[in-house]
């Protein structure tokens, strides 16, 4: 962690949750949150229960993101939903380019691109995942995978738009996994993409960008791997639906 740059939380709930469950989550997660004003706490819900918890949420200090979101303004894109939706529910931040959707719903650097650049058009906060797969680690490629999936996502990304990017480092074989990139290992690729786009952009942009790391981060991690240099918050997924395991996240010291 770098004390110039604000840490940020965020809880991906995946395909979690109705909307009472999700309600309840939230209420119990803003509570033990209420003091935590030095850094920001996002929640991603499923889409069916942001309307319910934006009511909650009102005048809190926990922010709303989307899990995904389509590049298109409108149109016939079955079962898809745009940018204006997400701004029309109350949405500051989307998720975009996480591994499962890169696995399971055929996601590439083009289109995770093309969504950077719809949700940045239209106002909202992308939060880019990238991530290597295990082989590709084992075979020592992971460096030039992530160099890939980042220059891939930012294309025709501009240094202004760049400082309102966050970038979570999710190692594949980390997630929902229990096996966590060590502190060192997950570090390693966050100052090895900010060299990245402090190349591709300049130095201002890259030391201001923020780099979540996410893959099994629990309470009992989450102060090791922030007292690094280059990791400014984490994106979780099991442990944050569970509002004392993410609310201890977000308090960690
Ligand atoms: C995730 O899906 O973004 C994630 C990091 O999951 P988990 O914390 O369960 O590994």
């Amino acid at each position: 962690m770098n004390p110039k740059r604000r840490p940020i939380i965020a809880g991906n709930w995946k395909m979690n949750k109705t909307t009472v469950e999700a309600c309840e989550l939230v209420r119990k997660i803003a509570y033990a949150v209420i003091n935590t004003k030095d850094r920001d706490v996002v929640v991603a819900p499923p889409f069916t229960a942001i309307p319910g918890i934006i009511d909650v949420i009102r005048d809190t200090n926990i922010g709303l993101a989307a899990q995904n979101m389509h590049w298109e303004d409108k149109g016939a894109f079955t079962g898809e939903i745009s940018a204006e939706m997400l701004l029309d529910l109350g949405c500051k931040y989307v998720i975009i380019g996480h591994s499962e959707r890169r696995q399971y719903f055929g996601e590439t650097d083009g289109t995770v691109n093309k969504k950077i650049r719809q949700a940045l058009n239209k106002g909202l906060l992308p939060i880019v995942c990238v991530g290597e797969l295990l082989s590709e680690r084992e075979a020592g490629k992971a460096n030039e995978v992530i160099e890939r999936q980042v220059m891939g996502a930012f294309k025709g990304v501009t240094a202004a738009e760049m400082q309102k990017i966050v970038i979570a480092y999710e190692p594949v074989w980390a997630i929902g996994t229990g096996k966590t990139a060590t502190p060192d290992q997950a570090n390693e690729i966050h100052a090895f993409i900010r060299g990245k786009v402090k190349a591709a952009y300049n130095a201002d942009v890259a030391e201001g960008l923020r780099i979540q790391y996410g893959g099994s981060v629990t309470p009992d991690n989450v102060s090791q791997l922030m007292a690094k240099p280059d990791i400014d918050g984490a994106l979780v997924g099991g442990a944050s639906l569970k509002p004392e395991s993410f609310a201890a996240l977000v308090n960690f010291k």
